[in-house]
């Protein structure tokens, strides 16, 4: 289900939740499309609402979480542990979730992390929370190089 009353959805992109959209990244420039499991169509929901954090890059109020590790990331990962579905919902829903993972911004950074080239407010590694990289050493090392790459100086 949605979350409550909602003033805030001014634009899809202050929100945490987007499945539709974001579902389509998926299958981004990697050929035809892979049938969708169950395990795809699992939405993020953040435990802690975004708003009652700052945002981590200018401060001000947080409207939605990036995750410094993104969720189609995340979506294949799970994927090519080939579990069972229900594991593998599981596993996705609870990383998903992970707070380690997520960087709280404003409507307007968030934003510019979704559009594709440079970026006038860009997330870097100390923008990460000091436990991304627990949570990331749990993925495995490409976690690691995969930020560091993402979110280099
Ligand atoms: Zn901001």
């Amino acid at each position: 289900m949605k979350r409550g009353p909602g003033p805030q959805r001014k634009t899809a992109l202050g929100r945490s939740s987007a499945p539709l959209s974001r579902s389509k990244g998926l299958t981004r420039g990697s050929g035809p499309r892979e049938p969708q499991t169950a395990s795809q169509r699992v939405v993020f929901k953040a435990r802690t609402p975004a708003r009652v954090r700052r945002c981590a890059i200018c401060n001000r109020q947080a409207r939605a979480y990036h995750h410094a590790i993104p969720q189609q990331v995340l979506r294949r990962h799970v994927s090519g542990l080939r579990l069972p579905e229900p594991d593998a919902r599981r596993t996705l829903r609870r990383l998903l979730r992970d707070e380690r993972n997520l960087v709280p911004t404003c409507v307007a950074c968030h934003g510019d992390q979704e559009q594709p080239g440079v970026k006038d407010r860009p997330i870097r590694l100390r923008h990460l929370p000091d436990s991304f990289w627990e949570f990331a050493d749990e993925l495995g090392e490409w976690a690691r190089v995969r930020a560091e790459t993402l979110y280099a100086a």
